[in-house]
């Protein structure tokens, strides 16, 4: 029989109403007595926080993926619940952190409180316990039916049930109960190499959403204060440099040192930075450009390359590498789409 441990860390499955709101209150053992279905695996729990997700902060990523890391020859798969609203972060970084990963780690949660009726969370949790003792090796998101992958999974809606999408890659699978019916094929998976765990984490990283009437001088604190910064563009990477010249001052933060990661604010499709003269004037030498990469995605990997690499070429060098793998594992999806 398989081994299953389920992690607490809090969010909204786990709470309670109390004078001050919803707050986390439920432990895994509790929540593991209200699974729709019976599952074929032992379920072991551990409580490793109890927050809202809103609190989770890098050292708390560090804390899990430890969690994972030492206990990994023990179990099967891991499944993780969490709030939804920092969870795609959380499920990007254990991707980052858990590296040669060959077992599946699964991360759930629900809108409505395990506790109430109503509640989207024992389907849930019943799905993920399911997946992960009988999924794909890797990180992902079950929610709502729907596996996503972690480093492409977003939340885009703040109450309905469905509140998660896979941008720029397919759902992996369907799961019900114990029915799993995959829509891409699985990730090749390398044998060869052990897990090995990644915590060198910096973060000293600004994330910028550019807008219509954004005043230069964040430029100025942003080479004044951090290492890396992931700049959200407009549509296909398109940076104003008509009333003000953005295009020169990201220039300038990378001639100063500062990694910085372009993305787009689309959540679809990516950027192609060729096709307007809006894209084009972009300083091209040491910038790292994220094609479809989402900027929970992005937030994770530039914080644990600044970490582990002094020279900016190389910080650059490696998320680049993680970019176009991620782009060919799309591709390749594309093609074998079941
Ligand atoms: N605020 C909650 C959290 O992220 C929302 C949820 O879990 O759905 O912890």
């Amino acid at each position: 029989m398989k081994k299953i441990l389920l992690i607490g860390t809090g969010g909204t499955i786990a709470s309670v109403e109390s004078e001050r709101g919803l707050t986390p209150g439920f432990s895994p053992e509790d929540m593991i007595k209200t699974l729709e279905s019976p599952v074929n695996c032992e379920v072991d729990c551990t409580v490793s926080l109890n927050l809202d997700s809103t609190n989770i902060y890098p050292n708390h990523w560090i804390e899990l993926a430890t969690i994972i890391y030492n206990s990994y020859e023990e179990y099967d798969g891991f499944v993780i619940t969490h709030g939804t609203d920092t969870m795609a972060y959380t499920a990007a970084a254990l991707d980052s952190m858990l590296l040669h990963l060959k077992k599946p780690v699964v991360l759930t949660g629900s809108q409505i409180p395990i506790s109430l009726v109503n509640s989207d969370g024992e389907r849930n949790l019943t799905d993920a316990v399911h997946y992960a003792s009988e999924g794909l090796a890797g990180v992902y998101i079950v929610f709502n039916k729907r596996v996503i992958k972690g480093t492409r999974a977003v939340k885009l809606r703040t109450k309905s049930k469905h509140a998660f999408e896979s941008v720029n890659y397919p759902y992996v699978a369907y799961v019900d109960n114990s029915y799993i019916t995959y829509h891409t094929k699985p990730e090749e998976i390398s044998r060869g190499s052990m897990i090995k765990l990644e915590t060198s984490l910096c973060t000293d990283v600004f994330v910028l959403k550019l807008y219509p009437g954004i005043n230069k001088e964040i430029f100025r604190f942003i080479s004044n204060n951090y290492k890396g910064v992931i700049i959200e563009c407009f549509g296909s990477g398109g940076i104003p440099f008509y009333e003000v010249d953005l295009a020169e001052e990201i220039k300038a933060l990378i001639q100063s040192g500062i990694v910085v990661v372009l993305t787009t604010q689309c959540l679809e499709e990516g950027i192609d930075i060729d096709l307007y003269e809006v894209g084009r004037k972009i300083y091209r030498n040491n910038v790292v450009i994220s094609n479809d990469m989402n900027t929970e995605a992005l937030l994770s990997k530039l914080m644990i390359y600044l970490g582990k690499y002094n020279s900016m070429q190389e910080v650059v060098h490696y998320i680049n590498l993680d970019i176009e793998r991620e782009s060919n594992e799309y591709l390749f999806s594309c093609n074998v789409s079941l």
